[in-house]
């Protein structure tokens, strides 16, 4: 594992022999539920795969709460694991991680699930990362779950500082073998202020056809969905500037 974007080393490093694109095409999403990454960002993670990268999502809980059949229940976190798989597929996703033991609707910003996003941060030691908000948006509080939140916040933590401080955790080094490592940028996904919009038209085909696989969570909602998300994402647009009839996804976007 390269350890060549550790922050720590980057002023005492040789320049890159190619100073256009020397960070590795690794991404990491990590949200609460399926369906989150999908509804935040699957436009731009598409845009990503397309240009090579290689996008891990990794999901914290099987989101069992979400549905609205009561027959479907019992069986809901495995129908939602097949539905993220298959929404990601439609991405060129194919690399979707689910966390164990973390309850829908319960997700607190504990040690323990710092711990095992920090995990997933030093093996896939992504150049970006997606995350969601820790911050409450009391304009859009559908997007301000609690589980969102509490995602968001173990995600930042784990970003800042344990994903890059060896003493942090560190059975995940001895036991694992897992170095540290620094992420370089994250976009934030569900925050009030948002300074970054993607143009995703030419994939919003995707988005859709992605949001339609989860069946489970969206089927009720038939042609709505297309019409939907297109307002959304016209609105996006529009707020940002991208062109009349463009579609935009807009984030936080920190460069650190
Ligand atoms: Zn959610």
């Amino acid at each position: 594992m390269s350890s060549k974007h550790d922050a720590d080393d980057a002023p005492h490093r040789p320049q890159p022999e190619s100073a256009e694109d020397p960070a590795p095409k690794t991404a990491l999403a990590v949200v609460a539920h399926p369906d989150d990454a999908d509804f935040g960002a699957a436009g731009t993670l598409a845009g990503w795969v397309d240009e090579g990268w290689e996008v891990t999502l990794l999901v914290c809980t099987h989101g069992e709460q979400g549905g609205f059949d009561d027959e479907q229940h019992e069986r809901m976190p495995e129908i939602r694991d097949r539905e993220q798989r298959a929404a990601s597929a439609e991405l060129g996703i194919t690399d979707v991680r689910f966390l164990q033991g973390y309850r829908d609707g319960w997700l607190q910003p504990t040690h323990e699930l710092q711990k095992d996003i920090v995990r997933v941060i030093r093996q896939v030691r992504p150049s970006r990362m997606v995350i969601q908000s820790s911050e409450r948006d009391y304009q859009r509080i559908n997007a301000s779950h609690p589980d969102h939140l509490a995602c968001g916040e173990a995600t930042i933590r784990a970003i800042y500082p344990a994903a890059e401080n060896q003493f942090a955790f560190p059975e995940l080094l001895r036991e694992e073998g897992l170095e540290r490592f620094s992420v370089p940028e994250f976009w934030v996904m569900g925050h009030a202020t948002t300074n970054y919009a993607v143009d995703i038209t030419d994939r919003f085909d995707r988005k859709v056809a992605a949001l339609r696989a989860h069946e489970s969570q969206t089927g009720h909602l038939g042609d709505e969905l297309d019409a939907f998300l297109r307002k959304w994402g016209e609105l996006v647009a529009s707020r940002h500037a991208l062109g009349h009839g463009r579609i935009g996804e807009a984030f936080l976007r920190v460069i650190r």
